[in-house]
């Protein structure tokens, strides 16, 4: 895991050499005599020096503490990484540093990672399948280039729609309609229908399913699966 906030996610009180061998010392992935070597490798690996080991958290700027946190998560040899908004609280230049840092990991460790995001200029620079979730359910899940090529689900669009181009010039903003509804009481049938242009009374009663829509894509909208629904006369 590695987390969003760089300056809460790491132990002030460990030295950075602790934090980042403290799992695989817990759970024995790596002997003792052994582990010194492998905290000092990891670092190297994600840019730092080795001898940083001996240091603490606040001796850091944000970007190097996030190399750090990736640095504690390669260590416990994952098959899987999660990154939760791993570059939000950084400045763009460190952004791009981080996130090449982390292309380059993926693609040197044939790692899988689960990237979640809110940027989508990023989310598109690293993911190769995106899932758009509204409300904590998945509402479109596709390849990328497919996705930002031709979104299906209504609220896919209106994400994409709110997205500034440089190329695009002066234009006017289109919020989505309406309030975001409490996740803890969402609406009944598809939780977007009382901010969707489409909705029907099919919407407001029943939840919307993830149907195969083509191309290794799934939207979970009654437009592709059967229609909304006519409204009575
Ligand atoms: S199921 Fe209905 S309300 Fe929900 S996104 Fe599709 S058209 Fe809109």
């Amino acid at each position: 895991m590695i987390h969003q906030d760089p300056f809460a996610s790491l132990n002030p009180r460990m030295k950075v050499g602790e934090t980042i061998s403290e799992g695989p010392r817990t759970h024995g992935l790596v002997p003792s005599s052994e582990v010194s070597a492998q905290t000092r490798a990891l670092l190297q690996q994600v840019g730092l020096e080795g001898a940083y080991a001996d240091r603490l958290p606040h001796q850091f700027s944000g970007g190097q503490r996030q190399r750090i946190a990736i640095a504690r998560a390669l260590a416990m040899q994952p098959d899987l990484l999660v990154l939760d908004e791993a570059v939000a609280s950084l400045d763009v230049s460190i952004q791009a540093q981080v996130l090449n840092l982390f292309l380059d990991l993926r693609r040197d460790l044939g790692l899988t990672a689960l990237f979640i995001s809110h940027d989508l200029s990023v989310v598109r620079h690293v993911c190769d399948r995106v899932a758009i979730m509204y409300l904590g359910r998945v509402v479109e899940l596709a390849p990328a280039d497919e996705l930002y090529a031709r979104p299906e689900h209504p609220y896919t669009k209106a994400l994409f729609t709110s997205v500034p181009t440089l190329g695009t010039g002066r234009r006017a903003f289109e919020p989505v309609q309406g309030e975001i509804p409490s996740p803890i009481d969402p609406p009944p049938g598809c939780a977007f229908h009382p901010r969707c242009p489409f909705a029907g009374p099919r919407c407001r009663a029943e939840i919307p399913r993830l149907t195969a829509a083509g191309a290794g894509r799934r939207v979970a909208c009654h437009l592709n699966d059967g229609g909304v629904g006519a409204e009575a006369a």
